[in-house]
């Protein structure tokens, strides 16, 4: 009996990952040599693509928590879809909002386990490394729509040439693409005169700026890039507010909205499309459960 349940949990887990879990040797099989597959990258991705494009690309990282579904009640007021940075814990203590936030039209993306900063600790001790992406996965993936593509951004941005080399070799990480860097909301930034020229949200709120004055740097940085991967936080007082001051400007101004997985320049990256046939092969990745994952 006991190990009937746990072959159907087994197959269950796997049922709802298989639209997800792309084979690379499945398509290998079907004579496609040239087949360029989705890895972490040695350095962060800097280039977007996105500026002077009149796009941007709305990233939230660091939830879920409780202030989300403020930030998911914006962005659905103005019809925008947005890519989610998911952090492990967080996730763990908010499954509604997580589940929420795919089920409104945004991506879920991986931002590690514990937000935890990917120095040379993790290139000595790779099982370390391997839990802060395989556990977030683990996590989303069944989440996430059939066709969601995986993308990866690094703590504080700290990322190390090996970091990739370890997480490649797992046959289900290796299709992210990652680690991504963003365009706009990196610092503030004043000009001689006291404008503020660009702005990054958790330094507004550690300086105890409001929403309008954060909003300016942000807008006038996109305005002056014409578009970008931008980088805000979905788990602050004033999250929302800060979405609310900047976004509705720039739909009037025609700016064009995108998640990750719409954006052409992330392409050479990524895994070749997988046929329907190869969606029910889900025994191929037994493989990648651990004992401890199987409930
Ligand atoms: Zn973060």
């Amino acid at each position: 009996m006991r190990k009937s349940a746990l072959a159907l949990g087994v197959l269950l887990t796997l049922s709802a990952a298989a639209p997800l879990a792309a084979d690379g040797a499945a398509d290998g099989a079907k004579s496609k040599p040239k087949a360029q597959l989705a890895l972490f990258q040695q350095g962060s991705i800097f280039h977007s693509g996105l500026r002077n494009t009149h796009t941007i690309a709305l990233t939230f990282d660091d939830g879920p928590n409780a202030r989300t579904g403020e930030v998911l009640d914006a962005l659905k007021e103005m019809n925008v879809k947005a890519t989610f940075f998911i952090v492990g814990n967080q996730a763990r203590r908010h499954p509604d909002v997580l589940a929420r936030i795919t089920r409104e039209g945004h991506l879920l993306a991986n931002h590690s386990a514990t937000h935890a900063k990917l120095n040379s600790r993790f290139d000595e001790d790779p099982e370390r490394l391997l839990d802060q992406v395989r556990g977030v996965h683990e996590q989303i993936a069944p989440l996430m729509a059939r066709g969601d593509k995986f993308y990866f951004r690094a703590p504080y941005g700290t990322w190390r040439n090996a970091h990739a080399d370890i997480l490649n070799a797992d046959p289900e990480l290796r299709h992210y693409v990652g680690p991504i860097y963003w365009d706009v909301g990196g610092a503030i930034s004043m000009s001689g005169d006291g404008y503020v020229m660009a702005a990054a949200d958790w330094q507004c709120w550690r300086r105890g700026w409001e929403a309008r004055t954060c909003a300016k740097g942000y807008s006038r940085e996109i305005r002056r890039k014409d578009g970008g991967v931008v980088l805000m936080h979905s788990i602050h007082l004033r999250s929302a507010g800060l979405v609310r001051q900047v976004v509705p400007a720039l739909i009037e101004e025609g700016y064009r909205f995108v998640r990750l997985d719409q954006m052409p320049e992330y392409r050479q990256y990524e895994t070749p499309e997988r046929g329907m046939a190869d969606a029910g092969k889900a025994p191929q990745h037994l493989a990648a459960l651990r004992p401890e994952d199987i409930k």
